[in-house]
């Protein structure tokens, strides 16, 4: 209903290409410690970063400290927005399967993945999807 809110954003850099972009919870969270007022924790049930948002003063470090700038200020009140995992009940994975799509699934990692290698800036992503699927012209197609 609102593109522009959702913690599950999707960038098409290029026309016929999609990429979404969203939280890979690193497992040494960057983001929440480059938060300067602790607005940024870690939910210890389901390891999502949680956003105080009373605290946040949107001054954009988390974003920055992100290796693929996945935190953004909500177009509403300007606030760190980050997903929460819907509390360990991905709504997003719900709504997904019952539309028949099945992209999303829950993945339980062993705790030596790296999950950091699943945040990427989407421009980067879509760099490479360019390249795999034009060749060398690829590169161009991105700038
Ligand atoms: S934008 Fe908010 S949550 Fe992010 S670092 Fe700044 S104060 Fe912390
Ligand atoms: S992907 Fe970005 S927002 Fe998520 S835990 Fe890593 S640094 Fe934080
Ligand atoms: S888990 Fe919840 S907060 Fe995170 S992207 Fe899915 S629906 Fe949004």
């Amino acid at each position: 209903m609102w593109p522009d809110a959702s913690r599950v954003r999707v960038f098409m850099p290029f026309p016929s290409v999609e990429v979404p972009h969203l939280c890979a919870q690193c497992m040494d969270y960057p983001c929440i410690a480059s938060c300067p007022v602790q607005a940024l924790s870690k939910d210890p049930n389901t390891e999502a970063v949680i956003v105080d948002r009373a605290k946040c003063i949107s001054c954009g470090a988390c974003i920055r400290a992100c290796p693929g700038t996945v935190p953004y200020l909500h177009p509403g009140d300007k606030k760190a927005t980050i997903c929460d995992l819907c509390n360990g009940d991905p709504k997003c994975v719900e709504v997904c399967t019952e539309a028949g799509y099945n992209c999303l699934t829950i993945v339980n990692e062993p705790p030596n993945v790296h999950r950091k290698i699943y945040s990427r800036n989407p421009y980067d992503t879509a760099k490479d999807l360019a390249v795999k699927m034009f060749g060398e012209k690829g590169e161009e197609v991105i700038k």
